[in-house]
């Protein structure tokens, strides 16, 4: 008898939950034996946080054709166009087969699944529920995984690829509550380790958005694409600390919310067509503009065309939020910033999942499969981590793997000190994120950017001397990452010497 396939899914959000249950349900006579690694328990991951929702073409009135013509004019045609039709066409299946699964989304007064109109789509196509889609999708697929025999969760982090004659067979982790490290074993391994919103001082992603799998593929020299296109959300409530900021969705500007210049004029009249729901990287340009200018912090989301009892009712977490800081939704302006939200571009890979290296797979929010192109166009993104690993499953288990000789074995890379210098690392990391933001955010220069080089260059001379050592403290694996992550993006981002998608070079 066979053995079972083993494979390794780095990351436990939906894109990495998808692929699991995939391989689970389409594994023939050959079994899988699959082991999800992640860092952190399921809400801390960015498919947790999504609260918008996820595209797809359900209304007789709108078209695959329509759908596929907004992501390619969000994504300044830089899609490719196959991945994009791939995705698009599957959409519907995707909400049907998530209904099966128990999903609970909002429906109209006639039964049907409501659909919300986001930035960028020319007609209302997002399925939703509430402002909590993430978390609703979240706890289906979880629901299905912890009941699968075949699916089993290891709390770990990742921390390198193991290759060897240029394939992958594994990773390196380390367990945050031992310190042990171990050198895991897979036929396939699959990275899904979200975004890399936390290279910035302000990202609406949770804390554990470093962008690892980047890093480590970067380490491991298999190839990226696109880094240079963050995408920046133009509305995260304004705070003064630096982090992790509240998201107000774009759903509330589609319910009639408006944007104010600090003056109280309408902060998009005259920019673009579609106004307050124009592409987010024009919004968000429009208000880093307005805020360099007239030197303040924030801008105003109008809330009152809204009201406060239907904004209670169709955005309970950002009404509870707000209110616990004392502004009350549906009446009162609430002070919104751009933030650092979404990564366009990621490891390089086929409309499959698979990276150019044998053995390695890459999906959702650190994958570049060509789905966004230079920019992401809204609720996009959930789509893309549901459908692409439908396919990579089918890829894996098709892939004539040879068994590997290894098992799961204790790492030789033990360190000789994994607790020292923490405190100069998070200052370092700290500076990075402030280099980041102000030289390799929504507003950059050539300048700029070759400023933002030199610095990270420096940190990194700092943290491989540190590593050569044989240091291997939290902090210094969390910069380390930083470095390699900061530096693809301002790379790529000096590669592109006209602005294009997020990407916006030129004179302040
Ligand atoms: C506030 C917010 C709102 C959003 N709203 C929407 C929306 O309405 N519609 C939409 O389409 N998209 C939205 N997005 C984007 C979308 O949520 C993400 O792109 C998508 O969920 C990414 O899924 P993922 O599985 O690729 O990554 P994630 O969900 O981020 O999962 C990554 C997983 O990898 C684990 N991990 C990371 N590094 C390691 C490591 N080194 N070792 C082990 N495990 C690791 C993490 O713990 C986590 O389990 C939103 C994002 C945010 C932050």
């Amino acid at each position: 008898m066979n053995s079972p396939l083993d494979v390794i899914v780095v990351g436990g959000g939906i894109a990495g939950m998808a692929c699991a249950l995939e391989l689970a349900q389409q594994q023939g006579t050959r079994k899988v034996r699959v082991r999800i690694i992640a860092k952190e328990p399921v809400i801390g991951s960015n498919s947790y946080a999504a609260q918008g929702g996820m595209a797809a073409v359900l209304d007789p009135a709108d078209s695959m054709a329509a759908h596929v013509r907004d992501t390619l004019t969000v994504g300044e045609g830089r899609n490719d166009l196959r991945v994009v039709r791939r995705v698009v066409r599957e959409g519907p299946a995707m909400v049907h087969g998530l209904l099966a699964m128990g999903a609970v989304f909002d429906r109209n007064a006639d039964g049907g699944v409501a659909l919300a109109r986001e930035g960028g789509h020319t007609t209302a196509r997002v399925v939703h529920r509430l402002d909590r889609t993430g978390a609703e999708i979240v706890r289906v697929l979880h629901q299905h995984v912890r009941a699968s025999s075949s699916i089993s969760v290891i709390d770990e982090q990742a921390v390198d690829l193991l290759v060897d004659g240029g394939a992958c067979i594994g990773v390196r982790t380390r367990d945050p509550r031992t310190g042990r490290w171990m050198d895991r074993i897979a036929h396939a391994v699959v990275l899904a380790t979200g975004g890399t919103g936390q290279v910035y001082e302000h990202t609406t992603n949770p804390p554990g958005a470093t962008g690892d799998g980047i890093a480590m593929a970067v380490r491991a020299g298999v190839p990226l694409k696109d880094m240079a296109f963050v995408q920046f959300h133009p509305t995260a409530l304004y705070t003064d600390r630096p982090g992790t900021v509240f998201l107000i969705s774009e759903a509330v500007r589609g319910a009639g919310a408006r944007l104010l210049r600090p003056d109280g004029r309408p902060l998009m009249e005259g920019v673009h067509p579609q106004g307050d729901l124009a592409p987010r990287n024009v919004v968000a340009r429009t208000i880093a503009r307005v805020m360099l200018r007239g030197h303040v912090p924030n801008v105003w989301l109008d809330t009152s065309p809204i009201g406060i009892r239907r904004f209670a009712r169709d955005f309970p977490s950002i009404n509870t939020h707000c209110r616990e800081l004392g502004i009350m939704p549906g009446r009162d302006r609430i002070p919104v910033m751009p933030a650092a939200h979404y990564l366009c571009g990621g490891i390089m890979t086929d409309a499959q999942g698979r990276t150019t290296m044998k053995g390695l797979y890459a999906l959702g929010e650190c994958a570049c499969s060509g789905l966004h192109g230079a920019d992401r166009l809204a609720s996009n993104s959930l789509l893309e981590a549901l459908v692409i690993p439908r396919h990579a499953a089918a890829r894996i288990l098709r892939a004539r793997t040879k068994h590997a000789t290894l098992t799961d074995h204790h790492s030789p890379d033990v360190p000789v000190a994994d607790t020292v210098a923490n405190d100069d690392h998070e200052a370092m990391l700290h500076g990075l994120r402030r280099t980041m933001t102000r030289h390799a955010g929504i507003l950059r220069t050539t300048n700029g950017l070759h400023l933002a080089l030199r610095r990270i260059e420096q940190a990194g001379l700092r943290t491989e001397r540190a590593w050569a050592k044989g240091e291997r403290a939290p902090g210094l694996i969390a910069l380390r990452n930083a470095v390699a992550v900061s530096r693809s993006i301002v790379m790529a981002a000096l590669s592109e010497p006209v602005s294009t998608g997020t990407h916006w070079i030129g004179r302040m």
